[in-house]
C-alpha cells in the first residue's frame, strides 16, 4: 500500500478540483463540542444524560442531508472475512450503524471477499455472530463483493473500450522498479499502449483461465508520473486459481480491494464510505474509478481514526500468530481483543457501544487507554450485576456458639431492589477466604483476627477465639463465636467490627473452577515490540481449582455476570459452564477491592 502523500497536481487529471481533498472532507481533525441525542443510552446503563459527542462524521452527513446532496443515509461495515472482528472493527460498526440509525438511514454488512486464500466461511459466521451481538442490525441480506464480480467484470471491460485499462505482463518485480518511489516518477509499462482489442482478448482468456497465476494482470491507466503512487496505473484484477468460499472455482482472477470496495458501495448506493486515515490516499483512486464508470451511484469516501487501545494488538495478522504459536486457546480465548473474546471476557456488549462512543471520532490517530473500556465495562456491571459469594482460596471456620442453623435473606443488589433476595442458609461451619484472616495484624486489616470482630457479608458479626494449624503453620480451622445473632444487627456492648467479609456455608457450597485474567501484553504498545512473544504477559492466567460458591450458582446461565462480593465480576463462561462444574471466568477486578486487599 502507498504511503505517498498527496500532492495535487492538475496535470493528473481533467477536473483539478476533483481530486481536491479537502473538497471531500474540509473537516477538522479534532472532535468538538457537544450533540444532544440519546442514541446509545436504550437501556444501557450509563447516565442517560450521557450526550453524543459531535463529530465531524455528523457535522457532514447532518449538512449533505441539510441540502439535499443526499436523501437517505446509505452506510456500509465492509469487513475481509480472513479473521475475527476486534474492538477497532467495534468502533468502525458502532460508527457506522450508529450513523445509520441516529439518521434514520440503512447500513449494509458487505463481506470484502476479493481475497479467497486467506478468507473462510468460519470467519462470515464470527463477524454476523459478533455485529449481532453488539446490538446491531445490518439492512437487508449479507452482501459480498464476490457477490458483484459479473458487474465489476463488466466494469473493467468498459474501462479497457475507453482506453483507460490494459493488460500487462511485467513480472511483480519488473512492475516494483516500474512503479518509482516516492521521489521518482514511476516509468510507463512497454504494453501500456495495447489495443483495446488486444486488451480484450487478453483479459478474456484471463477469466478464462488460460494463465498462471501471476503471469498477467489487468491496470488502470492513469498516471505513471503521479505523486500519488496509488493513481500510478494500479492492478484492477490478478490471476489467482483459488476456491472461493462464495462462488467456488467461477473466477480465476480476482479483483483488488481497490477495484471492488468503491464499485461495491456504488452498487448498493453507499452514500458515505466510511473508512481509516490509511485509505485517505486511496480515496484519489476511490473517485477516479466512480468518475469514469457509469455507476449507478456516486458514493463519497469520508475516512477517520482508527481506534488504538493501550495493551492491544489489533493487527489480524498479529492476532493470527497468538492463535496459531497456542499463546492464547483460540480466536474467542478472553485475553484476547476480538470482540468474541471480548464477550467469553464477560464485557457487556453496551459497554462495548458506550466506550466507542466515548472515545469520539476524529482524524488525528492516538491511543486509548484501556483503562476507559475498562471503566466502562466496571460502570455497567456495577449495575447490572447480581451479587454473590465465592471464596477463592478456603479455610473452614467453626461458629462455637452457633447450635441452630441461620435462616438469611440475602439482598441480590445493594441499591438496586429489583434483583431481589435470595435465601442462604449458615450453620455453624463457614469458609472464608485465607487472606481474610490474620492471628496478627495491625489496624489497617480490616478483616478477621483474633480477638476481633468482623461482619460476615448479609449476616452475623463474628470474633476470632482460636486456630489450629498444621505441621507447616498453616492455618486450617479458625473459631470463632458470633457476636449477634441475627443478620444485621450490631453488637450489643457497642464494640463493632471494622470490616465485612465474605463467606460460603462449608456444607452446602459447591466446588468450581475460577480462571482470573489479566492482560496479555505486559507493555502499552506491545505492536511497537519487534517480537510480541517477548512481551507477552507471563501471567495472564491464573487457573484457581479449589474455589467455593454459593450453591445457586450451580444454576447460573452461560454468560451470567455476577459481582462476587469483594472479588470482582465474574461471567459463568460461555461454553466451559456446567452445573455439574461450574466455569467462571474474571471480567474485571473491583477497584476499590484491590486496594483494600493489597493492604
Ligand atoms: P486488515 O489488516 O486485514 O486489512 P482491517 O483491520 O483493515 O484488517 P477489515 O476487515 O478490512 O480489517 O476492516 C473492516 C472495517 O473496519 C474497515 O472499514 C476498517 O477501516 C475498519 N477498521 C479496522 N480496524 C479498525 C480500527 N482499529 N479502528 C476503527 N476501524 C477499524
Ligand atoms: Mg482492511
Amino acid at each position: 500500500m502507498g504511503k505517498a502523500r498527496i500532492v495535487l497536481d492538475s496535470a493528473t487529471c481533467d477536473d483539478p478540483e476533483f481530486f481536491d481533498v479537502t473538497k471531500h472532507t474540509d473537516l477538522p481533525r479534532e472532535t468538538s463540542s457537544c450533540y444532544s441525542s440519546a442514541l446509545f443510552d436504550r437501556d444501557s446503563g450509563f447516565s442517560m444524560s450521557a450526550e453524543l459527542r459531535s463529530n465531524f462524521l455528523r457535522t457532514q452527513i447532518e449538512n449533505d442531508l441539510a441540502k439535499g446532496q443526499v436523501s437517505e443515509l446509505v452506510t456500509r461495515f465492509p469487513p475481509e472475512p480472513n479473521g475475527f472482528l476486534h474492538i477497532g472493527h467495534a468502533k468502525s460498526i458502532a460508527v457506522n450503524f450508529g450513523l445509520a440509525e441516529q439518521f434514520g438511514g440503512r447500513c449494509h454488512l458487505r463481506f470484502d471477499d476479493t481475497n479467497p486464500e486467506k478468507e473462510s466461511q468460519e470467519f462470515i459466521d464470527s463477524i454476523q455472530e459478533d455485529v449481532r451481538w453488539l446490538g446491531f442490525e445490518w439492512s437487508g441480506e449479507v452482501r459480498h463483493a464476490s457477490d458483484y464480480f459479473e458487474q465489476f467484470y463488466e466494469w473493467a471491460l468498459y474501462l479497457i473500450e475507453k482506453g483507460m485499462a490494459y493488460v500487462c505482463d511485467l513480472s511483480p518485480e519488473e512492475a516494483r522498479e516500474y512503479r518509482g518511489t516516492l521521489t521518482e516518477p514511476g516509468k510507463n509499462s512497454p504494453y501500456r499502449d495495447r489495443s483495446a482489442e488486444e486488451n480484450r482478448s487478453l483479459f478474456c482468456r484471463m477469466r478464462a483461465g488460460e494463465y498462471a497465476d501471476g503471469e498477467r494482470v489487468l491496470r488502470a491507466k492513469i498516471d505513471m508520473a503521479s505523486p500519488n503512487i496509488n493513481l500510478r496505473d494500479p492492478i484492477l484484477y490478478r490471476i489467482r486459481h483459488a476456491t472461493h468460499h462464495q462462488t467456488g472455482d467461477q473466477w480465476p482472477i480476482y479483483p483488488t480491494y481497490d477495484f471492488a470496495h468503491g464499485q461495491g458501495d456504488a452498487v448498493e448506493g453507499v452514500t458515505h464510505s466510511i473508512c481509516t486515515l490509511e485509505f485517505e490516499d486511496h480515496r484519489p483512486l476511490y473517485d477516479w474509478f466512480i468518475k469514469h464508470l457509469p455507476v449507478p451511484h456516486a458514493p463519497r469516501q469520508i475516512e477517520f481514526a482508527r481506534l488504538n487501545t493501550s495493551y492491544t494488538v489489533t493487527s489480524k495478522r498479529k492476532l493470527k500468530q497468538l492463535v496459531d504459536e497456542g499463546i492464547v486457546s483460540g480466536w474467542d480465548d478472553p485475553r484476547m481483543p476480538t470482540i468474541a473474546g471480548l464477550r467469553r471476557r464477560g464485557y457487556p456488549a453496551e459497554a462495548i457501544r458506550h466506550f466507542c462512543e466515548e472515545v469520539g471520532t476524529s482524524r488525528s490517530d492516538s491511543l486509548v487507554d484501556v483503562a476507559m473500556l475498562e471503566s466502562a465495562v466496571r460502570d455497567r456491571l456495577n449495575k447490572f450485576a447480581p451479587r454473590a459469594m465465592c471464596v477463592m482460596s478456603p479455610v473452614r471456620v467453626e461458629l462455637t456458639n452457633l447450635l441452630v442453623p441461620l435462616q438469611l435473606s440475602v439482598q441480590n443488589h445493594p441499591s438496586d431492589s429489583s434483583f431481589g433476595h435470595r435465601e442462604l442458609t449458615m450453620n455453624s461451619a463457614l469458609l472464608i477466604d485465607r487472606d481474610d484472616f490474620r492471628e496478627q495484624a495491625n489496624k489497617h486489616f480490616k478483616r478477621l483476627v483474633l480477638g476481633k470482630r468482623v461482619r460476615l457479608r448479609g449476616s452475623v458479626v463474628i470474633e476470632a477465639e482460636s486456630c489450629d494449624k498444621d505441621e507447616n503453620g498453616n492455618v486450617t480451622t479458625i473459631y470463632a463465636r458470633c457476636v449477634t445473632q441475627e443478620a444485621g444487627l450490631d453488637p450489643e456492648d457497642g464494640i463493632k467490627p471494622k470490616g465485612v467479609i465474605h463467606w460460603v456455608c462449608a456444607s452446602t457450597a459447591i466446588p468450581a473452577v475460577v480462571r482470573r485474567y489479566d492482560r496479555l501484553f505486559c507493555t502499552p504498545e506491545p505492536g511497537r515490540s519487534e517480537n510480541l512473544l517477548d512481551v507477552i504477559n507471563p501471567h495472564s492466567l491464573t487457573i484457581l481449582d479449589d474455589v467455593m460458591v454459593e450453591p445457586a450458582l450451580r444454576d447460573a446461565n452461560p454468560e451470567a455476570v455476577f459481582q462476587f462480593e469483594r472479588e470482582g465480576y465474574f461471567v459463568a463462561d460461555r461454553f466451559d459452564h456446567v452445573s455439574e462444574k461450574p466455569v467462571f471466568n474474571l471480567v474485571i477486578g473491583l477497584r476499590d477491592t484491590w486496594s483494600d486487599k493489597n493492604v
